[in-house]
């Protein structure tokens, strides 16, 4: 008998939509051409890729000449960076590109940094406030002569707190006419892309990263928005496809897949409202009946599916585990690094010591979040934590609560 899921993770993945996967079904099997060939067949798969170009391209307001697909957030966050700096190395040998970013930034971008760094570039990880908040002032002071990019997240993937990008794209486009270098400015947009307002011009982004399986589109897709006149450098090379950006046959169905998706992102969004009521339904009821427990992140500033708590005592590691037991799937922190006993940077970012991030348990909801769902697991957790608290000997008292 196939086991019951309650999914509460699903800033790690989404569930694939079925009209999403309906729409990239020929493309896996009688559409499978190749989008460079001229023949009917190629040129069916490359109609469908421009399709779904214009898709991704309406929803950020943008021309579908300055969409790049790419085969994840990941590649698209590696495009970006190395790509700028690499371009800026080959036409100003002799200076020291400066790259500002922030710690909390998913690791896509942290590891590329100090990759870059390696390589001779300077890179300065902005520091957050307890809120998980980058201060303007900070980026402000950040900026040097030599600074020729800015990359901040819009939303956190761990504690979902929204960055003011806007107000960050004012201050570059308000410096830039100060200085000697363009300042560029990227945003990995990977976990905004299904709640927030994308339009690229009112952000003020000359780079934007999103993700297909973050909303409701197939893994292995993702895209880099490359504002005209950015330049870039491919970091993949051989047969030019991708505008020169992204060498490779493209991956026709995962493209469609994207376009289809983003198109449903664009007509649904309203639904946040009603994610947004599960979530502070969670929050509250765990807040309420769970004593010693610290919401992370801002309460103001949150994606409308975000709740990430430390409970003193128990292990978030052991709750997620106890959680799946019941059929519950949540998690610690970030997918990508769930295996491993680190303490997660972004917790440590906002103040936390090693055993409260230690601690932490993310739960994220989604379209298919039900309010039995929610009940069950407000049912659920508080026994759980009391439990694993018991375990611990942290709560002696267990019994007064
Ligand atoms: N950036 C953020 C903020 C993410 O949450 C993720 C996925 O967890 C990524 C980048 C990487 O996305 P992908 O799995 O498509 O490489």
């Amino acid at each position: 008998m196939a086991r019951k899921i309650i999914y509460f993770d699903y800033a790690a993945t989404t569930p694939l939509d079925s009209l999403v996967l309906k729409a990239m079904m020929p493309y896996l099997k009688s559409a499978y051409g190749n989008p460079s060939s001229i023949h009917y067949l190629g040129q069916q798969a490359l109609g469908a890729m421009e399709d779904a170009r214009r898709k991704v391209s309406d929803f950020l307001e943008c021309s579908s000449r300055e969409i790049i697909f790419t085969g994840s957030a990941t590649e698209a966050d590696n495009l970006a960076l190395i790509g700028l700096v690499e371009k800026f190395k080959e036409a100003n040998p002799t200076s020291a590109p400066h790259v500002i970013t922030s710690q909390i930034e998913h690791d896509a971008i942290l590891e590329t940094c100090k990759v870059l760094e390696k390589q001779g570039a300077e890179v300065t990880y902005l520091a957050v406030n307890k809120e998980g908040l980058i201060p303007i002032a900070d980026i402000d002071q950040a900026i040097r002569k030599n600074t020729i990019l800015v990359s901040i997240m819009y939303a956190n993937n761990e504690i979902g707190t929204i960055q003011p990008i806007a107000e960050i794209g004012r201050l570059l486009k308000k410096k830039n006419d100060e200085l000697k270098y363009k300042i560029y400015f990227h945003t990995d947009a990977v976990q905004a892309i299904n709640y927030l307002d994308c339009n690229i011009d009112k952000l003020g982004v000359d780079l934007l990263t999103l993700s297909g399986h973050k909303i409701y589109g197939p893994k292995g897709i993702g895209a880099l928005y490359v504002r005209r006149e950015t330049p870039l450098d491919p970091i993949i090379f051989g047969g030019g496809q991708g505008f020169g950006l992204r060498s490779g046959t493209e991956n026709v169905a995962g493209i469609v897949g994207l376009g289809a998706a983003i198109e449903q992102v664009k007509n649904n969004k309203v639904k946040a409202k009603n994610i947004q009521k599960f979530r502070d339904k969670i929050m509250k009821g765990i807040l309420k009946t769970v004593p010693d427990v610290k919401l992370n992140g801002s309460v103001v500033h949150r994606l409308p599916n975000n709740i990430n708590f430390s409970f003193k005592g128990a292990e978030g590691e052991a709750i997620v585990i106890l959680l799946d037991q019941e059929g519950i799937c949540a998690s610690t922190g970030s997918a990508c690094s769930a295996k491993s006993l680190v303490p997660s940077h972004v917790l440590l970012a906002l103040g936390l010591s090693e055993e409260e991030a230690h601690t932490s348990l993310r739960l994220s909801i989604g379209k298919y979040t039900t309010n039995q769902e929610v009940n069950k697991l407000l049912s659920v957790l508080p026994k759980i934590v009391k439990k694993l608290r018991k375990i611990s000997g942290e709560f002696p008292d267990i019994h007064q609560y």
